[in-house]
């Protein structure tokens, strides 16, 4: 889905076919960070990091049901899906699931894909999301 990041130092959607997280790299110690430090945390380094983009395929750690109004909404339009997903980084990226309840399990391959949130004139402001990774869990 094309569209207009809702934060331009989150979400890199240059290619169209695949958004990317915009992430850290401790230079020192490697620790990977999201969203984007610019220092490392670890008090021992502290040393400075440099952006990176993300893989863009993790494991569900966990995920739950939110049935709260998305993003200042005064509805709720439905319930919508939340979880964590750990990347090959050792990263832990929270945010919106987006597929069948049915069919989502902690520990699933998922992909990073992208969410409407609101529409601004022509554009589509769009977050991340994780959907399964049906790629992933055929091979
Ligand atoms: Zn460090």
């Amino acid at each position: 889905m094309a569209g207009i990041p809702i934060e331009s130092w989150i979400i890199d959607l240059a290619d169209l076919q695949q958004p990317r997280l915009i992430g850290g790299r401790c230079t020192a110690c490697g620790e990977y960070y999201f969203p984007m430090r610019h220092h490392c945390a670890k008090a021992e380094c502290l040393a400075p990091c440099e952006e990176v983009r993300l893989s863009t395929r993790g494991v569900l750690y966990t995920w739950t049901y939110v049935p709260n109004p998305r993003w200042g909404k005064a509805q709720v339009d439905k319930p919508y899906l939340v979880g964590q997903v750990d990347l090959p980084e050792g990263t832990r990226i929270q945010g919106i699931l987006e597929g069948d309840p049915q069919k989502i399990e902690i520990g699933m391959q998922m992909r990073l894909a992208t969410t409407p949130i609101e529409q601004k004139g022509e554009d589509t402001v769009v977050s991340y999301c994780f959907v399964p990774d049906e790629e992933g869990a055929a091979s």
